[in-house]
């Protein structure tokens, strides 16, 4: 055995962060001078090593390439204005990948190496993480399948990586979505509560024929009836009725985000009502049309609290609620982001301090 908790550092000759414009970061095109890899064979996980950041070489038979056996992650870093970098609730995202492996016959990854091996990535690279207000360092693990092999079976190696990215907003204006209502992102008793790397694929057509539309992105509906509510994008999907805040039940159709858990956390704390119940687009449109719809809003990482200003269904566009009077998703979200910044008090003790 290997002692993970060992990392080996390879440090850049020389930073490349002179190079780049703060000002005007674009979202994950730019990465910071080190990058985290190991790898796994023979039942084992090697020292993970810090190195420069750089390009890979595979095989061209590497079965995550021809099979999809691919997953990742995502999760943010903050510089507080005491100069603290502050990683926003890391072990669920290893506790996540973790789940996402088992579904996609991968190896677990070891607590030291995901976490400790973070922390010293993103410690060595702090100079990276942003100082304005909407910026932050997006930090991204993902493990694939490196078989040099084309059998479709379960690979017998690994690789796991974490590359970062300095990152500013995600969407810069609130959104316009489409109710998807004939091609499917997850189905019951599949991958869509895993990060799999082919669910993202698998949207990619039905979210281009929707821009071609002019809308931003879709809400996604349950494969079997489209009639029930899933997610919107990348996001996990918000909605306030009358002064109740739903949001989808965790089945296996619904990523588990933490941006998700950690608004309800919050808005449960503020008293706020809370069903995780299905919503249906019958009385989605029925809500809109009896202005009991106050709020409807994404929440992930990338995008934090993405506001919906205009939703079209089977053709018809419907206008929503002005941003500024959306009292919940304004509060709980800018809770939430000064959390994530140091500018409120972490009592959950969510931040990891580096
Ligand atoms: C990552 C992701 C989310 C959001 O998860 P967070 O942990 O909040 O970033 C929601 N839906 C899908 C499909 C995702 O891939």
């Amino acid at each position: 055995m290997v002692d993970t908790q060992e990392i080996e550092v390879i440090r850049a000759a020389k930073s490349k962060i002179s190079e780049v414009d703060f000002d005007n970061l674009p979202f994950g095109k730019v990465f910071s001078d080190h990058m985290l890899l190991a790898t796994y064979e023979n039942g084992n996980w090697s020292r993970g090593s810090i190195r420069p950041y750089g390009d890979i070489s595979v095989s061209p038979a590497m079965s995550s390439i021809h099979y999809g056996q691919s997953i990742f992650e995502g999760l943010k870093a903050f510089k507080s204005e005491s100069n603290d970098v502050l990683i926003f609730r890391p072990e669920q995202n290893w506790e996540r990948i973790n789940k996402s492996a088992a579904r996609l016959c991968m190896p677990s990854i070891p607590m030291e190496l995901f976490l400790d091996g973070m922390k010293q990535l993103v410690d060595l690279d702090r100079n990276w993480v942003p100082t304005d207000n909407d910026c932050s360092l997006y930090i991204r693990p993902f493990m694939f399948a490196t078989d040099p092999f084309l059998g479709v079976k379960p690979s017998d190696s690994y690789t796991f990586m974490i590359i970062t990215s300095p990152v500013g907003p995600y969407y810069s204006k609130p959104l316009h979505l489409k109710v998807e209502t004939e091609y499917t992102r997850a189905a019951l008793g599949g991958v869509g509560f895993a990060k799999a790397a082919g669910n993202y694929a698998a949207a990619m057509l039905p979210a281009k024929i929707a821009q071609d539309q002019g809308v931003d992105q879709l809400i996604w509906t349950d494969a079997k009836e489209h009639r029930f509510i899933e997610e919107a994008g990348t996001m996990n999907m918000m909605m306030v009725i009358g002064d109740t805040l739903y949001t989808a039940p965790l089945t296996s159709t619904i990523l588990p985000g933490v941006t998700r858990d950690s608004f309800l956390t919050l808005a449960r704390d503020a008293g706020i009502n809370i069903k995780e119940e299905s919503v249906s687009t019958d009385m989605l449109i029925e809500s809109i049309e009896n202005n009991s719809l106050k709020e409807v809003f994404g929440v992930g990482t990338a995008a934090t609290t993405a506001q919906v200003q205009k939703l079209t269904f089977k053709g018809k566009t419907y206008d929503l609620p002005a941003v500024e009077s959306r009292t919940i998703s304004n509060s709980i979200g800018g809770l939430l982001l000064d959390i994530k910044t140091g500018k409120a008090t972490d009592n959950k003790g969510w931040n990891t301090k580096l």
